[in-house]
């Protein structure tokens, strides 16, 4: 998950009760860099207006801005109304980077990893605990024949960018690159790890479990 900044007032649709409107969806596209908050893919066939506290259990919640979020229509309807008091991406208390370590796989039919990195003392903790399960099934589920179909195109994209950033790696290891290239490949791990590109959770946790990444972005870390 990538932290969100509301920086839009709440579309003046939302008076006239309404939540599904070009204009909603579009500012929610806008805050959330074009990505489903949950699974951060970017390529998605079909978005939705997901309830944050679902509007079924919260009715005084279904036309309230900061309930509302951009979602691909696998993971909002994984959470549908199993999941509430998860970690919210616009409180910055929540943490949620840095409290859940995502993991890619190398092989299509291998799980996302999903860690619990939330200290047990902490007041969140039980959000997180609610927040790796529903990013687990998010990830992994293949329990209909439907979600078979949405996962493999999630890992696709996924594996893509993985490439990518092994890429980027392999290049930074050379003992051959100008200055000038090196500065083009650490400009590129900026881009990845920058909270508008797809997986930006991924690729950051990426750099900061690798010795190598790490020494040639630590001066630009600002996650
Ligand atoms: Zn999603």
């Amino acid at each position: 998950m990538f932290e969100i900044v509301r920086s839009l007032p709440a579309p003046i649709d939302l008076s006239r009760r309404k939540y599904n409107t070009a204009p909603i969806v579009e500012a929610l596209s806008e805050i959330c860099f074009e990505k489903c908050y949950l699974c951060e893919n970017d390529k998605v066939q079909e978005v939705e207006v997901e309830h944050f506290l679902p509007h079924s259990n919260h009715p005084t919640l279904k036309f309230v801005w900061e309930n509302l979020f951009y979602s691909c229509k696998r993971c909002n309807r994984i959470k549908g109304d199993n999941y509430e008091y998860i970690l919210n991406p616009c409180d910055v208390n929540h943490k949620v980077f840095r409290n859940i370590l995502v993991i890619a796989p190398s092989r299509a039919n291998d799980p996302v990893t999903v860690t619990n990195l939330c200290p047990t003392t902490d007041p969140n903790f039980d959000s997180a605990v609610r927040t790796v399960e529903l990013l687990n099934r998010c990830f992994n589920d293949t329990s209909t024949p439907a979600r078979k179909i949405s996962r493999r195109e999630l890992i696709n994209q996924l594996l893509e960018e993985l490439s990518l950033m092994l890429e980027i790696r392999g290049r930074l290891r050379s003992k051959r690159l100008t200055p000038f290239e090196e500065g083009q490949e650490i400009d590129r791990l900026k881009n990845m790890t920058s909270p508008q590109y797809p997986f930006s959770a991924f690729w950051r946790w990426q750099v900061l479990d690798d010795d190598i990444l790490l020494s040639k972005m630590q001066n630009y870390i600002n996650f």
